[in-house]
């Protein structure tokens, strides 16, 4: 899939006030820091459509963008950050777990992971939260640059061999970079069989 048009549509800082849209979409969610912002301006081709923060925590709403006319690319809040006031954690977890829950034009998420970090338990809590929602999810695999390639491969699969013991078998494990431009055609060939799927 070539990327034609990407337009932002709207922040929402809760469900409600979510675009009432029927078109289908493909939520990004991780850890704040994780490099969200980043990869969502990789695959769009765009210098500065999600904002790349300097401050964890940064991002706290729901963006909408509108790609190819055609489907949604939903930026969702980073969880797990132990450095907001508990309120806002709680209010943050409430809107991302409302969403994925209730959004009945959800297609697929993709969760992403820093690829030099262990498991975290905040993205283990948010996997079996996934898992017992039935919900599809793929996971990827952030900053591959900053790991050699036999430190990259041992990584995945000790991360692949702890998700085993949770029983947690993501749709796919994807290594990214926007350094060195890896992983957008995985992402992207994900979403377009999603959309041939449904039509
Ligand atoms: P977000 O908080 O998840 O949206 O993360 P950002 O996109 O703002 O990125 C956090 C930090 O990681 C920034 O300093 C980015 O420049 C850096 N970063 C993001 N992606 C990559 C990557 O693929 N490789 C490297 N080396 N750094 C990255």
């Amino acid at each position: 899939m070539l990327i034609d048009t990407a337009e932002f549509i709207c922040s929402s800082p809760n469900f409600k006030t979510c675009p009432n849209s029927e078109g289908p979409e493909f939520a990004f969610i991780g850890r704040s820091n994780v490099g969200k912002s980043s990869l969502i301006n990789f695959l769009l081709n765009r210098k500065n459509l999600a904002k790349v923060s300097q401050n964890p925590g940064k991002t706290r709403m729901v963006n909408h963008f509108h790609v190819n006319n055609k489907w949604f690319l939903v930026d969702l809040p980073g969880y797990g950050y132990a450095k907001l006031p508990l309120r806002e954690r709680e209010r943050l977890e409430t809107l991302i777990y409302q969403y994925l829950s209730k959004r009945k034009n959800l297609e697929h998420t993709f969760m992403l992971i820093d690829s030099r970090l262990n498991p975290q338990p905040a993205d283990i809590r948010f996997m079996t939260w996934m898992v017992s929602h039935q919900n599809s999810f793929s996971i990827l695999f952030t900053k591959s640059d900053k790991l050699t390639k036999n430190r990259l491969a041992q990584n995945l699969h000790h991360y692949k061999q702890v998700l085993m013991e949770f029983n947690f078998y993501p749709d796919q494990v994807i290594p990214v970079s926007v350094i060195t431009r890896t992983g957008k055609d995985e992402i992207l060939k994900t979403i377009e069989s999603v959309l041939n799927s449904r039509s």
